[in-house]
């Protein structure tokens, strides 16, 4: 048999792992601030040694967090099932080890292989309370957290419900998914990370819930690609609330966008499906805002790049996105002197530029990145050509970026303050995001909060920053 017990096997925690013993006391707590007995947990383990892995991280967060190990099903808040699916008998042992569980104990959370199929636990035991699949670690906590509430011991428990956060409270970053299945030649981060890894579109969307609770206003969806977000799940649903979501970048920014706080999407690269975002942007469901890496224009160095989604006309799309949605801003990068760039693959950057005027644009000199095969695709260009090149991107992009910002001159900007003032304060459009983009500074009769959102006549616009009033809240 493959699968243990874990409290009859002992196989992965220390003796004093099942005990209250392993969490170490505080010296200075008095009798009366003692909690509530934590609440316990028995857990079965099958399978491989990547699910034995997943078990011990379960099971390190469920005992860091208080959770007791039970030794038996019976008396336990609940059970765990760690499933195996390779083997039609491994199936069939995961079967039979929840059924145990249920007629044990009755409150059973089943995660792990078998969790990638559902319907093929819940159709034979309809009443187990979670089903989630291999990796899902924060989905069984969150089961548990559901099921059997971790118990509140204000002197180990430092940790506030959205987690710690090291950006300012009023906005978020929102990780959904890690790694990478893109290959571009400049980047290792696939072999660092891995391949993608898309978090359940519930468990995304059970921490924005969190962090709009806790006062955030402003959610940056981060990623290494947003937009293939889903691809290697095969774009599960997963429960949220009272329906089901698919773990796709569109339904993922639909249901963001009715927590009530912005949502502003980054690292999105142009396949198609990106269109279907603009509609959402244009209602005000997410922030008309895409930050889109465009790398390069000319075909022959996206080739040499393999970036993602390159062949699209992104030039026609870009004008339809703006057709669909005025108000929308667009922010890239790009990499200049990449090893083979002719001088008319950079003038042709230059013409794209122009054509496509982008809002907000980033520029990078080529650096070779140890171990990039991008390294060795074509002859190094020269440090003073790239220099030169760069120099000459940066000039052009500022002329169409003041155009761009010029345009909103007149008109009313909702802003979100970032730093408070005692006359002025700083704050950011729709069209800005933290730390890349430019600012808004807003003078007000009253002074304003961090974190407050007001509208604001804009009278003024420089090369990087906008400059109004505020005119209402
Ligand atoms: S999309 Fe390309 S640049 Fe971005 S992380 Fe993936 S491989 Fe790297």
């Amino acid at each position: 048999m493959y699968g243990k017990h874990l409290a009859r096997a002992g196989l992965i925690l220390p003796r004093d792992a099942y005990s209250s013993s392993a969490v170490p006391s505080t010296p200075s707590k008095s009798a009366a601030s003692k909690t509530a007995a934590p609440p316990s947990v028995s857990f079965v383990s099958l399978g491989c040694p990547k699910a034995l892995v997943d078990s011990e991280r379960i099971v390190t967060r469920l005992r860091a967090e208080g959770y007791e190990l039970a030794r038996e099903h019976k008396g336990a808040d609940l059970v765990i099932v760690n499933t195996c699916g390779f083997l039609d008998s491994a199936q069939a042992e995961s079967l039979e080890a929840i059924g145990q569980a249920l007629a044990e104990n009755g409150k059973v959370i089943v995660t792990g292989c078998m969790g990638a199929e559902p319907e093929k636990i819940t159709s034979k035991f309809p009443n187990v309370l979670a089903v989630t699949g291999p990796q899902q670690y924060e989905s069984v906590v969150e089961a548990v957290h559901r099921a059997a509430p971790p118990a509140h011991d204000p002197y180990v428990d430092l940790v506030p419900p959205q987690g710690i956060k090291l950006t300012p409270r009023h906005y978020a970053y929102l990780k959904i998914s890690e790694g990478c299945n893109n290959r571009c030649t400049f980047c290792i981060i696939p072999r660092l990370r891995g391949d993608l890894v898309s978090r359940p579109a519930a468990d995304v969307l059970r921490e924005a819930e969190r962090l709009v609770k806790a006062g955030v206003k402003e959610l940056l969806v981060i990623s290494q690609d947003t937009s293939a977000y889903g691809v290697d799940i095969k774009y599960a649903a997963s429960r949220w609330q009272d329906r089901e979501v698919r773990a796709k970048f569109l339904d993922l920014a639909r249901e963001l966008g009715t927590l009530g706080a912005w949502v502003r999407l980054h690292y999105v690269y142009p396949y198609p499906h990106v269109d279907d975002v603009i509609p959402l942007m244009a209602d005000g469901i997410v922030l008309p805002y895409l930050d889109i890496p465009f790398q390069h224009a000319s075909p022959d160095v996206l080739k040499r790049m393999k970036r993602p989604a390159a062949q699209e006309k992104t030039l026609s799309r870009i004008a339809r996105w703006r057709e669909m949605c005025p108000d929308l801003t667009l922010r890239s990068t790009f990499i200049v002197g990449f090893p083979g760039e002719t001088d008319r693959d950079f003038e042709m950057l230059l013409d794209w530029l122009d054509e496509a005027a982008l809002d907000r644009v980033g520029c990078f000199r080529y650096e070779p990145v140890d171990g990039a095969p991008a390294n060795v695709l074509g002859s190094p260009v020269p440090k003073e050509v790239t220099e030169e090149r760069w120099h000459r991107f940066m000039q052009k992009q500022q002329t169409i970026s003041t155009r761009r910002l010029k345009r909103k001159v007149g008109t009313r900007q909702q802003v979100i303050v970032d730093e408070a003032g005692p006359s002025v304060a700083k704050g950011r459009s729709r069209g800005d995001a933290p730390e890349i983009d430019g600012a808004v500074y807003v003078a007000s009769r009253r002074p304003l909060r961090v974190g407050e959102i007001a509208t604001v006549k804009i009278e003024r616009a420089d090369e990087y920053d906008l400059h109004g009033t505020v005119v209402g809240f």
